[in-house]
């Protein structure tokens, strides 16, 4: 068996997905790689470049010349840049969280990213969280989770978060962007959100987040 399987963890927004992966990255010793990141600094080029979200050529236009590079640090962080920019904590902006859907459901920015991070994984020994992971990205992944949790979970954990950083956003309006994002996640024809037919799927709503960590890495170190 392959000692440095890959590891697909796919789900909706806010399902816990980033923490959880990071930390089995962490705890495996494996590479973590936010696709989402990808997907958002894409959005955010597209957005300062005054594009039209309906125009999908501009919008594959956008990806094809971005540059966009996932750098680890060794405290298990992850710095996003764009153009060689530093846009970490610019791509978590609301505003970003509304129209990366748009960016998102355009097959030319898909193939674009999906080919990047298929390059990513290549060595093996690393985790992917996105939504098409398990079923488009790494169709071989070894261990393939599609998390989940319930909607009012998911914007509480989100709006705690956001909070955190300063911005300020009823519940009820995370909710709906969030069911949003889902529904345009869900039924784009290329990649949508959904469950691999091999995946296990964890409900985490009533889980911590050490006890979804430990399911996971339980699962890579059976196979070693
Ligand atoms: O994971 P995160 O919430 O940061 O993802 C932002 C958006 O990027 C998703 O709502 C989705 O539209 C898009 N995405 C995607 N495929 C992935 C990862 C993210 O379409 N593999």
């Amino acid at each position: 068996m392959d000692s440095r399987p890959n590891i697909a963890i796919d789900g909706p927004a806010g399902s816990g997905k980033s923490t959880v992966a990071k930390k089995v990255a962490e705890e495996l010793g494996f590479l973590y790689i936010d696709t989402g990141a990808m997907y958002r600094a894409v959005t955010l080029k597209a957005l300062r470049n005054g594009v039209d979200f309906d125009d999908l050529a501009a919008l594959g236009e956008v990806a094809a010349s971005a540059v966009v590079d996932l750098i680890a640090g060794p405290d298990g962080s992850l710095k996003v840049l764009l153009d060689h920019e530093d846009v970490t904590e610019e791509i978590r902006s609301p505003n970003i969280s509304r129209s990366v859907s748009l960016t998102a459901r355009v097959p030319a920015v898909r193939k674009r990213l999906v080919e990047l991070q298929q390059a990513m994984a290549k060595q093996g020994g690393v985790v992917m969280e996105g939504r098409d992971i398990g079923t488009v990205v790494l169709p071989n992944a070894r261990i393939k989770i599609f998390l989940t949790a319930s909607s009012g979970e998911r914007s509480r954990r989100r709006l705690q978060e956001l909070s955190a950083k300063g911005y300020e956003i009823a519940q009820y309006q995370m909710e709906k962007e969030i069911l949003e994002r889902d529904r345009l996640d869900a039924t784009r024809e290329i990649g949508p959100l959904t469950p691999a037919p091999d995946a296990e799927i964890i409900d985490c709503t009533d889980l911590s987040i050490e006890q979804v960590v430990g399911l996971i890495t339980d699962r890579a170190l059976a196979g070693r």
